[in-house]
């Protein structure tokens, strides 16, 4: 892959520039470059910096709005439901967070829906916040206004990509995290391929020939250089993971993230971009107690490693942990990017009147 490698501090001090330029307050700025570099460092850079181009894009439409505060739409003891104003995901979703944490502290359990969020990125940061304070938590999000993935047995988009999220705390440990898109592949691991980093695996997408293929441009249309790719050009889809289980299970989400709390499904369109998210927080103190819930993990953690391995396996990991270990090399070695993701991003400082010469260097100084 040709590209630049940048530290995480570079990157950070970069995406904090443009999006102060684009006209964020300097906090909101900062959050917003903190959880991009986080998804880069986790190695998930579909939900990187890969996303700065489109952020700018959509605060140009309306649809992702700086400066916004959850508000209370209803509340009760055991739940509450904000209205998210299409504020930056960054900024609204750990917002809700707070507010699901502090709510089972009270009582054991809370239900927190969040609807009309901007992009709310990597959903594993959110659980990690809640594992950090001792909680459970478990996350649906669906994404009102982008059906991108085929249902089983069809051809064309329907759903969202619409990501389940379970986090678990383990004292003294880092947590379990079990985060991913229900799509065979996030959308952004497709863009990321497009943009000539890692390619697909075989059969994530379906043509509009309805024949299964691994080749990002189905879904985006030709390659166009200096602009971010755009799933709109395309006409295949991204195929639903585990056939029609996953398929099921992502109709599910837009039901409880789109449907229920008001945010709306993917479609039908048109409707613009947003993410709704239904999580539910857990004390484990009110359930076996704290003792017993570790013990009992710890025990059926040592458990599923012992098994014998499959053929051409190295290990059993936990939910989580490539994540981490990704996590150690990026912060001690940087952040790979590809030269498209690289050019895309000083394309966006220039959008915003940034010079690309000041950005380059400000890639170099800690790099
Ligand atoms: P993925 O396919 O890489 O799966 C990641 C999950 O699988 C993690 O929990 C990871 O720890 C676990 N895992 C990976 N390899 C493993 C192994 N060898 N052994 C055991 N566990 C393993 O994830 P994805 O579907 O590409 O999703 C990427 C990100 O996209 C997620 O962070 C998700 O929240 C995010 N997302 C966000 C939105 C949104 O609208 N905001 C939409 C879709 C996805």
């Amino acid at each position: 892959m040709s590209g630049i490698v940048i530290s995480a501090a570079s990157m950070r001090g970069i995406a904090r520039a443009i999006f102060a330029a684009a006209g964020c307050a300097p906090e909101e700025a900062e959050r917003i470059a903190h959880y991009l570099v986080r998804a880069n460092l986790a190695g998930h850079d579909s939900h990187g910096v890969v996303r700065i181009a489109r952020y700018l894009e959509w605060m140009e439409k309306g649809w992702l709005k700086p400066g916004q505060t959850p508000t209370v739409v209803t509340e009760s003891a055991a739940m509450v439901l904000l209205e998210g104003h299409h504020g930056f995901g960054q900024t609204v979703g750990p917002r809700a967070v707070a507010v699901g944490i502090e709510k089972a502290r009270k009582t054991g359990a809370a239900i927190v829906a969040l609807r009309h969020s901007g992009h709310l990125g990597r959903i594993g940061d959110f659980a990690e916040i809640a594992a950090d304070a001792g909680l459970v938590s478990i996350h649906f999000v669906n994404v009102a206004g982008s059906p991108l993935v085929a249902p089983f047995g069809g051809r064309e988009r329907r759903m969202g990509t619409n990501p389940l999220t379970i986090g678990v705390p383990l004292p003294g440990e880092p947590p379990l995290i079990l985060d991913f898109a229900t799509s065979a592949v996030a959308e952004g691991k497709a863009m990321v391929a497009h943009s000539g980093g890692k390619p697909l695996p075989d059969a994530s997408l379906i043509g509009e020939d309805g024949l299964p293929t691994s080749e990002p441009s189905v879904f985006y249309g030709p390659k166009r250089p200096g602009h971010s790719p755009d799933a709109k050009r395309g006409r295949g889809a991204l195929r639903a993971m585990g056939e029609h289980k996953g398929s099921g299970l992502s109709l599910m989400i837009e039901l409880l993230a789109g449907a229920l709390i008001g945010s709306g499904c993917a479609g039908p369109p048109p409707r613009p971009f947003n993410n709704g998210m239904l999580s539910i927080y857990l004390t484990p103190a009110a359930f076996a107690g704290a003792d017993g819930f570790v013990a009992e993990t710890r025990s059926y953690l040592a458990y599923v490693k012992s098994s014998q391995l499959a053929r051409g396996s190295g290990e059993i990991l936990a939910p989580g942990e490539p994540e981490r270990r990704t996590s150690a090399a990026r912060e001690a070695h940087g952040i790979p990017l590809p030269a498209e993701t690289w050019d895309l991003i000083l394309a966006a400082g220039e959008r915003v009147g940034l010079e690309r010469t000041d950005l380059a260097a400000m890639a170099r100084e800690t790099a």
